[in-house]
């Protein structure tokens, strides 16, 4: 399997922000819910290291391309809606994006960007990190390349060479992100429930 591997060396992440309000709605309240089971697991939360880790995004009619919660957000035990914000524009090759809302997006949000593009059909990713579900399942169901790291294009692109190949399940590894695993679904029931799923089967 090769990853292209697009001469950007190590373009630093460029967040562009523009300050706006919170949004709320039945898929604020989907995602509040969402983040609180996830949050529960473990699968989003705060690494030994203070750095808060896990995000999760949906598409919304009308409001496209989609929100996600905001950089540095698992830390928190309970978001609010301040802590979403709506991603507008990316580039991959650049390393950039656009975002719009009370809260700045982190660099993962290009992978869900990633996700969205290679499957039209899904408007929700949950990107969570569980060390023993990341062993457990690393090459033994659909993973990225191991050289696309985190933060960087090659992640974006590894994703998209993941989806051509299949992914029917809608769970992969990361093979580049250390406890690094993402789902996507028809919403945001579909993709947190293969999650909850995945890691009962493992952990129970
Ligand atoms: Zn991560």
């Amino acid at each position: 399997m090769v990853v292209p591997q697009p001469e950007t060396g190590s373009i630093l992440f460029d967040c562009r922000w523009q300050e706006a309000p919170a949004t709320s709605g039945p898929h604020m309240q989907r995602l509040l819910h969402w983040r609180e089971e996830l949050y529960k697991l473990d699968l989003v939360g705060m690494d030994e290291r203070g750095i808060g880790f896990g995000n999760l995004s949906c598409r919304v009619e009308g409001h496209e391309p989609f929100f996600i919660s905001g950089t540095g957000t698992g830390c928190k035990k309970r978001l609010s809606p301040t802590d979403f914000t709506q991603v507008t524009a990316w580039n991959y090759e650049g390393n950039w994006l656009e975002c719009r809302g009370p809260c700045r997006a982190s660099s993962e949000s290009l992978s869900h960007a990633a996700v969205y593009e290679g499957r039209p059909q899904a408007r929700a990713v949950i990107h969570v990190h569980h060390p023993v579900m990341w062993q457990a399942l690393y090459m033994r169901i659909p993973t990225t390349h191991p050289q696309a790291e985190a933060g960087k294009p090659e992640m974006a692109w590894a994703i998209g060479h993941l989806l051509d190949q299949g992914c029917e399940d809608g769970v992969f590894v990361m093979g580049g992100h250390q406890d690094g695993l993402m789902a996507f679904g028809v919403d945001l029931e579909e993709a947190g429930q293969r999650l909850v799923d995945c890691f009962h089967r493992l952990m129970d």
